[in-house]
């Protein structure tokens, strides 16, 4: 990230070259704003768009910017799987569940280092918030999944089995009630007053990723407020390194390219406070056969629990398949090579969707094999200690109790028997920042005296503490609603300046 800077951290440059005239006065301040809305939003992901539709509905003119061409960030790829206990499928499965039996299950996965009462808010909304995105930005969740860490199954997922069944009703929503969209305009400073009020920012129109000269400068005015919503940083390598050494570039992350997270820095630079920044988490579900997200997470998470999780080189069980990410990834780590999961027919056609087993297939990061001796071959497994291991499986199963690794035994599970036997291979990816900004359950960002700077909200992945040291799977898209939503109505409840 470079820039040019002059007397109070602020730009002379235009369009990358210097300008005759400075732009801003010694204190930053810009001679001209190039435009205003009452609430200006950093990113479309869904803190982002939930926060711009209930800004807007609060009666705020409102601006949402985002640096990279197309809309969405890490929202728009996701799995769209989102936690909500006491929904209508838990219900009809007879499920019981509560916002409290939430609570404890992230406060448990997060190593209680997440702040208490970030996570109750988010709990306590999450009835609310399936409604909402249901009912007012117009997405439709189908089914019921598991993911490893909860108590019990209760995250439901959109009807395209992707993010994007939340962003893009939300965007068309957001688009209908006049929030007005900027793209390729990239926040580079927070403008604040003498009263250290957040009255605006410095941004780069026409910017295109990752170029840090492209675009022209322009100063954008926030009459009411400004709402961070800008992603974590996964794939920034220098920075995560900072935070995680470890977490060098043999590791490759889900995250759009854009996750880089130099706004939450321009926070720091104004005096917010970060938290938390060295938690960053590995999905321990991606496969090291395909690129990017890919098709794997979608077979493994659904296959826990219904399947076995090997270490190649023992043939052996080494984790419990249903634990947490960090569980599982640490675990995969110290083994320091990928492992398998695998499972028969009658509990992938079950689990898996069609559609993530034939695209994964045809990637070849998926296979298929008739018998445990070729798979056990194509993997060098060794088979005499495999098919010990699958024996002992079956009988966790048959008895639903896993004794060696207390992994989840499900009502539907059934012993791996039939043939076909699919498989994958695992290796981790960087996938989640649980830190970002330190923010009261208002979604206002603190500072170093630990007051709220004025008019500087935050949600989503750039607000840390949420999900303290291991985040949940499906908690994300919850916290990216309610936070979102709670930052968009305070917003626009502040005062007008100027
Ligand atoms: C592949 C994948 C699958 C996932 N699946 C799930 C799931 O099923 N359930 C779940 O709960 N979580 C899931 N997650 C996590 C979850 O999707 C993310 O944490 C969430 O989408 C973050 O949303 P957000 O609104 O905070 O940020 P994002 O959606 O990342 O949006 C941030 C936006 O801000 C923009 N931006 C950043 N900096 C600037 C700047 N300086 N100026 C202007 N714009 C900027 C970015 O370009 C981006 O568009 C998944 C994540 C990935 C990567």
């Amino acid at each position: 990230m470079t820039r040019k800077l002059c007397r109070g951290g602020s730009s002379w440059a235009l369009g990358g070259r210097r300008s005759s005239a400075p732009r801003t006065d010694p204190s930053g301040l810009p001679r001209k704003w190039d435009e205003a809305s009452d609430v200006i939003i950093v990113g479309t992901g869904f803190a982002g768009l939930a926060a711009a539709i209930e800004a807007r509905r609060a009666g705020a003119e409102v601006l949402v910017i985002d640096k990279m061409r197309t809309h969405g960030g890490n929202s728009i790829i996701n799995g769209g799987e989102m936690a909500a206990p006491g929904n209508r499928y838990q219900k009809e499965a007879g499920i019981q569940d509560s916002a409290e039996l939430l609570m404890k299950d992230m406060l448990k996965a997060g190593a209680y280092l997440n702040h208490p009462d970030l996570v109750r808010i988010c709990a306590e909304k999450s009835t609310e918030v399936l409604d909402w995105c249901e009912s007012v930005a117009g997405a439709k969740f189908v089914k019921l999944v598991f993911h490893g860490g909860h108590s019990v199954k209760r995250s439901v997922q959109t009807d395209n089995a992707s993010g994007a069944g939340l962003v893009n009703p939300m965007m068309a929503k957001a688009k209908s009630m006049g929030v007005k969209f900027m793209m390729t305009t990239k926040m580079e400073r927070l403008v604040t007053n003498r009263e250290g009020r957040v009255v605006g920012m410095e941004v780069r129109k026409g910017y295109k990723f990752p170029d840090d000269q492209s675009g022209k400068v322009a100063f954008l005015k926030a009459r009411r407020a400004v709402v961070l919503a800008s992603g974590g940083f996964s794939q920034n390598l220098e920075l995560r390194q900072i935070h995680d050494p470890r977490i060098d570039a043999r590791f490759d992350s889900t995250n759009h390219p854009g996750a880089t997270g130099e706004a939450t820095l321009a926070a720091c630079k104004i005096g917010a406070m970060d938290v938390q920044m060295d938690w960053i988490q590995m999905g321990p579900w991606t496969s090291p056969d395909e690129k990017g997200f890919g098709q794997v997470p979608q077979f493994c998470e659904r296959l826990v629990g219904y399947g076995l999780m090997v270490d190649p080189k023992t043939g052996k069980r080494f984790i419990q398949e249903t634990g947490n990410r960090k569980v599982r990834a640490d675990a995969m780590m110290a083994l320091n090579h990928p492992v398998i999961i695998f499972s028969d027919s009658v509990n992938v056609n079950r689990q898996v969707l069609p559609h993530t087993l034939a695209k994964g297939m045809e990637n070849g990061a998926i296979k298929k094999f008739d018998t445990i001796e070729d798979l056990a071959k194509a993997y060098q497994v060794p088979l005499d200690v495999l098919k010990a291991e699958i024996a002992k499986w079956n009988g966790f199963v048959e008895k639903r109790t896993d004794s060696d690794f207390n992994c989840k035994i499900f009502p539907e599970t059934t012993p791996v028997a039939v043939a076909p036997f699919y498989a994958s291979r695992l290796w981790p990816r960087v996938h989640y920042c649980m830190g970002g900004l330190v923010a009261n359950k208002d979604a206002q960002v603190k500072n170093f005296d630990l007051k709220p700077i004025p008019s500087l909200y935050v949600a989503g992945e750039a607000m840390g503490a949420v999900h303290g040291a291991v985040r949940l799977g499906t908690c994300s898209m919850l916290g990216c609603v309610v936070f979102g939503r709670i930052a968009g109505q305070n917003a626009a409840q502040q005062k007008p300046w100027g």
